[in-house]
Protein backbone atom coordinates (compact mmCIF):
# COMPACT_ATOMS: atom_id res chain seq x y z
CA UNK A 1 0.00 0.00 0.00
CA UNK A 2 1.17 3.06 -0.84
CA UNK A 3 0.84 5.85 1.81
CA UNK A 4 -1.56 8.67 0.11
CA UNK A 5 -2.47 12.05 2.70
CA UNK A 6 -6.37 11.68 2.30
CA UNK A 7 -6.31 7.90 2.84
CA UNK A 8 -8.32 6.89 6.18
CA UNK A 9 -4.73 5.99 8.20
CA UNK A 10 -4.46 2.23 8.53
CA UNK A 11 -3.77 2.39 12.70
CA UNK A 12 -7.42 2.34 13.40
CA UNK A 13 -7.71 5.49 14.28
CA UNK A 14 -10.19 6.65 11.62
CA UNK A 15 -8.73 9.67 11.11
CA UNK A 16 -7.03 10.60 7.70
CA UNK A 17 -3.37 9.71 7.36
CA UNK A 18 -1.82 13.32 7.02
CA UNK A 19 -3.42 13.69 10.51
CA UNK A 20 -2.70 10.88 12.50
CA UNK A 21 0.27 8.93 11.53
CA UNK A 22 1.86 10.65 8.82
CA UNK A 23 3.43 13.38 11.37
CA UNK A 24 5.33 11.10 12.56
CA UNK A 25 6.78 9.25 9.93
CA UNK A 26 7.82 12.91 8.46
CA UNK A 27 9.65 13.37 11.54
CA UNK A 28 7.46 14.37 14.63
CA UNK A 29 8.57 12.23 17.66
CA UNK A 30 5.38 10.47 19.49
CA UNK A 31 4.92 11.69 22.68
CA UNK A 32 3.53 8.36 24.35
CA UNK A 33 4.77 4.81 23.58
CA UNK A 34 0.84 4.18 22.08
CA UNK A 35 1.01 6.80 19.45
CA UNK A 36 4.76 4.87 18.29
CA UNK A 37 3.01 1.56 18.45
CA UNK A 38 0.38 2.93 16.12
CA UNK A 39 3.02 4.73 13.50
CA UNK A 40 5.19 1.53 13.62
CA UNK A 41 1.77 -0.34 12.20
CA UNK A 42 0.89 2.11 9.22
CA UNK A 43 4.58 2.04 8.42
CA UNK A 44 4.75 -1.56 8.33
CA UNK A 45 1.21 -0.70 6.14
CA UNK A 46 2.86 1.53 3.73
CA UNK A 47 6.67 -0.34 3.79
CA UNK A 48 8.53 2.53 5.65
CA UNK A 49 11.22 0.55 6.32
CA UNK A 50 13.88 3.54 7.54
CA UNK A 51 10.48 4.56 9.98
CA UNK A 52 10.54 0.78 11.30
CA UNK A 53 14.11 0.70 11.66
CA UNK A 54 14.92 4.25 13.53
CA UNK A 55 11.77 3.04 16.37
CA UNK A 56 13.29 -0.28 17.15
CA UNK A 57 15.61 -0.22 20.22
CA UNK A 58 18.41 -1.94 19.96
CA UNK A 59 18.64 -4.58 21.98
CA UNK A 60 15.07 -6.07 19.79
CA UNK A 61 15.66 -9.64 18.66
CA UNK A 62 15.26 -8.24 15.27
CA UNK A 63 17.73 -5.37 15.67
CA UNK A 64 20.84 -5.97 13.01
CA UNK A 65 24.05 -3.73 12.66
CA UNK A 66 23.50 -4.16 8.84
CA UNK A 67 20.77 -1.62 7.68
CA UNK A 68 20.68 -3.09 4.31
CA UNK A 69 20.21 -6.33 5.15
CA UNK A 70 17.67 -5.62 8.06
CA UNK A 71 15.94 -3.42 5.37
CA UNK A 72 15.97 -6.39 2.76
CA UNK A 73 14.10 -8.43 5.57
CA UNK A 74 11.84 -5.86 6.60
CA UNK A 75 10.41 -5.02 2.62
CA UNK A 76 10.09 -8.92 2.10
CA UNK A 77 8.00 -9.31 5.08
CA UNK A 78 5.90 -6.14 4.48
CA UNK A 79 5.49 -6.77 0.70
CA UNK A 80 4.32 -10.28 1.88
CA UNK A 81 1.58 -9.57 4.51
CA UNK A 82 -1.35 -7.67 3.95
CA UNK A 83 -2.36 -5.67 7.42
CA UNK A 84 -5.81 -5.87 7.33
CA UNK A 85 -6.66 -4.41 10.96
CA UNK A 86 -5.05 -3.17 14.32
CA UNK A 87 -7.03 -2.97 17.36
CA UNK A 88 -5.76 -1.92 21.14
CA UNK A 89 -6.60 -3.48 24.09
CA UNK A 90 -4.70 -1.93 26.44
CA UNK A 91 -2.28 1.00 27.13
CA UNK A 92 0.05 1.23 30.42
CA UNK A 93 2.04 4.65 30.24
CA UNK A 94 5.06 4.68 32.44
CA UNK A 95 7.90 7.74 32.49
CA UNK A 96 10.51 5.23 30.66
CA UNK A 97 9.01 1.99 29.74
CA UNK A 98 5.43 1.45 28.49
CA UNK A 99 3.17 -1.51 27.21
CA UNK A 100 0.48 -1.45 24.36
CA UNK A 101 -1.32 -4.57 24.29
CA UNK A 102 -3.10 -5.01 20.60
CA UNK A 103 -4.81 -7.51 18.42
CA UNK A 104 -3.76 -7.51 14.65
CA UNK A 105 -5.08 -9.20 12.01
CA UNK A 106 -2.92 -9.75 9.04
CA UNK A 107 -3.32 -12.08 5.71
CA UNK A 108 0.23 -13.46 3.96
CA UNK A 109 -0.40 -15.78 0.73
CA UNK A 110 -4.15 -16.09 1.15
CA UNK A 111 -3.64 -17.39 4.74
CA UNK A 112 -5.19 -15.47 8.08
CA UNK A 113 -3.17 -14.17 10.67
CA UNK A 114 -4.08 -12.74 13.82
CA UNK A 115 -2.65 -12.17 17.10
CA UNK A 116 -2.82 -10.47 20.29
CA UNK A 117 0.73 -9.19 21.76
CA UNK A 118 1.64 -6.93 24.32
CA UNK A 119 4.75 -4.94 23.11
CA UNK A 120 7.16 -3.37 25.85
CA UNK A 121 8.82 0.31 24.78
CA UNK A 122 11.45 2.13 26.52
CA UNK A 123 12.35 5.56 26.34
CA UNK A 124 16.10 6.65 25.04
CA UNK A 125 16.97 9.76 25.40
CA UNK A 126 13.44 11.38 25.45
CA UNK A 127 12.58 9.24 22.74
CA UNK A 128 10.49 5.87 22.57
CA UNK A 129 11.30 2.75 21.08
CA UNK A 130 9.86 -0.66 20.16
CA UNK A 131 11.51 -2.67 22.77
CA UNK A 132 9.92 -6.42 22.49
CA UNK A 133 6.76 -8.03 22.00
CA UNK A 134 5.32 -10.85 23.78
CA UNK A 135 2.54 -13.17 22.20
CA UNK A 136 -0.53 -13.49 24.37
CA UNK A 137 -2.62 -17.03 24.60
CA UNK A 138 -6.01 -15.95 24.26
CA UNK A 139 -5.67 -14.75 20.96
CA UNK A 140 -9.33 -12.97 20.22
CA UNK A 141 -10.55 -13.82 16.63
ZN1 LIG B 1 -2.49 6.57 12.26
Amino acid sequence: MKPSPNLICPCGSKQKYKKCCQVFHHGKVPSNALLLMKSRYSAYCFGLLKYIIKTTHKDNIDFQEDIISWEKDIKSFCENTNFEQLRILDFIDGDNIAFVTFYAKLSSNGEDISFSEKSKFYKVNDIWMYHSGEFLENSLS
